[in-house]
């Protein structure tokens, strides 16, 4: 079958040349501009594509539906950009052995064009005249992107935070953004590591008579004489340098004296200075403050280390259909689990961000959107990131002044994701499909929120080997397969879990990886080295 495709910003001329077939049926459709959208008159659509993907995808899309409707050939010309209302957005021409092979494959294109095809609507151009209708959007136009070129433009479009002094108790998860060296040497003097009797290491006795008793916490500098031992309990300061502790398991104790079973070399002493010197190194910048590490902050008493602070952020959820968890849906309603897994999500940085839940209404949305004025860092727009009717996240946040510099990923799930900014505030558009939501959190989200915090970022991807074997079918985008991880054996075996659609759930309930299947790799079997990200905050 001859297949021909092209994607043009010229006018579609009346008269094609028809896709060649030397006989049976040919039919030709023209998809052309009505005066009207969403029930308002227009003058033109403007559409954008990702034209290199696009023009692969109506290919791989005609070449796929012509298996089961056997055609000739195929001709497709896509207009983007302004497109007048009158003038064709698209030309679809086929031709087959029969009449009704031809309006088949044509239906059956069309149908999948808008849910597969990367191009989209990008506005519809009102009455007002051009200058008005175009301006309030200094818009890049916001391209389809693969998931690594959203990462690495997450990484340049934010900037650490500034830093604060907080107290330990608030500090759990934190970036430090000063080193913290030991001001002291730790330990900071000789102090026993067991409970035992303290006896000059020159002493070869095996009786000896007990003159003191020293407590953790006692200080009580005194010289040995030979025969005298001191007790000393665990973590108790020796009394002074070149003595031994034998462990009280190790003595028979008649009176004030004891007699020395066993001794062996063992000191049983934590010398001064062993762990850390005085001005060492204990926790380099970019470090996250596990609750080890405030540990370590409380012993050498930095209790206001100078952190990265939180964002500020408000998450709007919007939809008509959903409803708080606690309540009983209706028909046709569902419940908004997007909420709960954005706090949860967010927790783990020590975020607790404003949360709204609005119906699919422009005017509320926008008022949302205008109400992140300049003090929230990252706003997150859950929903109506699509190009369906009622999806106006692109065109609010344009409205309100941000730039959109991803407005689709050739990545699934999460292929509709929106990222904008205004000034510092990032704004990620995300699908409502809860593990699409999964995804672009786990890797976009994720990717801002470390890049703010100043942390060290370890890689995006990690390597892995999967336990089971991943039946990915051959799907023509880069694939972010929920999975749970495990460590065996020094590896990390990535076991895939089931789903079929971004509307699935029941994987979220165990996956904290997500395996990154490239384009087209179809099935991988069990022991394949894989890249993977984790969907936990380590
Ligand atoms: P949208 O991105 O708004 O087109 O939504 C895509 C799908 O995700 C639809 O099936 C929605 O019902 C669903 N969805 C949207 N928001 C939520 C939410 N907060 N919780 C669960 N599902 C949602
Ligand atoms: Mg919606």
């Amino acid at each position: 079958m001859e297949i021909k495709i092209q994607i043009t910003t010229q006018r579609i001329a009346e008269q094609q040349q028809p896709p060649a077939a030397s006989l049976g049926a040919r039919v030709e459709f023209r998809g052309v501009v009505r005066g009207e959208e969403d029930g308002q008159p227009i003058r033109a659509l403007e559409y954008e594509a990702y034209s290199p993907m696009a023009e692969r995808e109506m290919h791989r899309l005609i070449t796929e539906l012509s298996a089961a409707k056997p055609c000739l050939a195929a001709r497709v010309i896509h207009r983007v950009g302004i497109v007048p209302v009158g003038e064709a957005a698209i030309y679809v021409g086929i031709a087959a052995k029969h009449r009704a092979e031809a309006f088949a494959l044509l239906a059956a294109f069309m149908n999948r064009l808008k849910q597969d095809v990367p191009i989209w609507k990008r506005r519809a151009i009102g009455e007002a005249p051009e200058s008005e209708a175009a301006t309030p959007c200094a818009v890049q136009s916001g391209a389809v992107q693969s998931a690594g070129e959203v990462l690495k433009l997450v990484g340049e479009i934010c900037r650490p935070l500034e830093t604060e002094r907080i107290s330990l108790a608030c500090a759990a998860g934190r970036v430090v953004r000063e080193s913290v060296c030991a001001r002291e040497d730790q330990p900071a003097f000789d102090r026993s590591s067991v409970d035992g009797y303290a006896v000059r290491l020159d002493d070869t006795a095996t009786e000896f008579h007990i003159v003191d008793e020293l407590r953790a916490g006692d200080w009580k500098p005194r010289r040995l004489q030979p025969g005298e031992t001191v007790r000393i309990a665990t973590g108790g300061a020796l009394p002074r340098e070149k003595l031994q502790v034998v462990m009280k398991e190790d003595v028979r104790v008649e009176g004030g004296t004891i007699a020395v079973l066993r001794r062996n070399h063992e000191r049983n002493i934590r010398f001064r200075g062993e762990d850390a010197k005085a001005g060492q190194e204990l926790l380099g910048v970019g470090v996250v403050l596990t609750h080890g590490a405030l540990g370590l902050l409380a012993s050498v008493g930095c209790v206001q280390p100078l952190v990265t602070r939180l964002p500020r952020v408000l998450h709007v959820a919007t939809g008509n259909e959903i409803l708080p968890p606690e309540q009983t849906p209706k028909s046709g309603q569902i419940r908004d689990s997007n909420s709960t897994l954005v706090r949860a999500f967010l927790g783990q940085w020590g975020i607790t961000p404003d949360q709204r839940r609005v119906a699919e209404d422009a005017g509320q949305i926008n008022s949302e959107i205008r109400s992140a004025k300049s003090g929230v860092d990252l706003l997150l727009l859950s929903g109506g990131a699509s190009v369906g009717e009622h999806d106006f996240t692109r065109r609010l946040l344009e409205e309100a002044g941000f730039i959109v510099h991803v407005s689709k990923t050739s990545a699934r799930p999460g292929k509709p994701l929106i990222v904008a900014q205004r000034g510092e505030t990032v704004a990620f558009g995300l699908p409502g499909n809860p593990l699409a939501h999964f995804v672009c959190l786990n890797l976009y989200v994720r990717a801002a929120l470390e890049t703010w915090g100043g942390q060290t970022r370890r890689t995006d991807f990690e390597v892995g080997e999967l336990a089971e074997d991943l039946l990915a079918g051959d799907n023509a985008r880069e694939t972010f397969w929920p999975a749970s991880w495990q460590l065996l054996n020094g590896k990390a075996m990535l076991t895939p879990l089931r789903w079929q659609s971004s509307g699935d759930l029941t994987a979220l309930g165990s996956a904290n990886a997500l395996v990154r299947v490239t384009a087209g790799a179809g099935q991988l079997p069990r022991g394949s080295r894989v890249e993977f990200a984790r969907a936990e905050r380590t």
